[in-house]
């Protein structure tokens, strides 16, 4: 048990989804086995899913790690999206730089080295969607970035949010990630009582949350 589904639901959807292909299997690989935390099959099946539907010509990623999820992106956009990541380990970058040119995206991808909170506070741009993948324990300081930076009709999707269900039961609380919680929680309760504001919260993966603006 993943703490928010069972395991033998986990597996069928897997199976359904089945194996990469080309560049995103070789990044897959690459990160199982160098244990980079990458996005869950299902909720990279997800993202593609709302970037072939919504189409955004602008996307934000806070977290690139190797780039594996910003490729995602921009398969699923079929090169239609300028894609702006932030990451903040140095070793991250240059892998992230190196996949992304390797697999010639370097025109529609662009990694910017930094803390997401300062280099938030210095973007002005408007995004059409903003994949929120970083810093679990700072999703609420984010928040006011990112719908600063969200275009009029952008969605917000933010993983990880039910933090392996901690953040729905104190029985699955560990001691040493009671803050992260504590933070999402605040987070959850911003999205989903905030009246300008429309959020639908998935328990898939490890949870996925979209925002809008009503
Ligand atoms: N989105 C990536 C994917 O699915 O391929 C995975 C991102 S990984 C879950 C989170 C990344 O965020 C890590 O590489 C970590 O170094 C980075 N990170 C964590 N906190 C950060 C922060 N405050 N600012 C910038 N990067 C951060």
């Amino acid at each position: 048990m993943s703490g928010i589904t069972h395991d033998y639901m986990e597996e069928y959807l897997r199976g359904l989804i089945g194996d990469s292909e080309d560049e995103l299997y070789e990044l897959e690989k690459y990160a199982g086995e160098n244990s980079v935390p990458i996005v869950q099959k299902e909720a990279g099946k997800f993202l593609e899913f709302m970037v072939s539907m919504k189409k955004p010509k602008k996307i934000l990623e806070l977290g690139t790690a190797i780039g594996y999820s910003a490729i995602l992106m921009s398969k699923a956009a079929n090169g239609n999206a300028s894609i702006t990541s932030i990451e903040r380990d140095e070793n991250m970058v240059s892998i992230a730089e190196s996949n992304i040119s390797k697999y010639n995206f370097s025109d529609k991808i662009k990694v910017v080295k930094g803390d997401c909170l300062e280099i938030l506070e210095g973007l002005d741009d408007k995004f059409d969607l903003i994949f929120m993948d970083a810093g679990k324990g700072h999703y609420n300081h984010f928040l006011p970035h990112c719908l600063r930076l969200l275009a009029e009709d952008g969605i917000i999707i933010s993983d990880n949010v039910l933090f392996r269900g901690m953040v729905a039961s104190n029985d699955l609380v560990i001691r040493r990630k009671i803050t992260i919680v504590k933070r999402m929680r605040k987070y959850l309760e911003e999205i989903s009582k905030d009246k300008n504001l429309i959020t639908t919260i998935i328990p898939m993966g490890d949870g996925i949350a979209v925002t809008k603006r009503r």
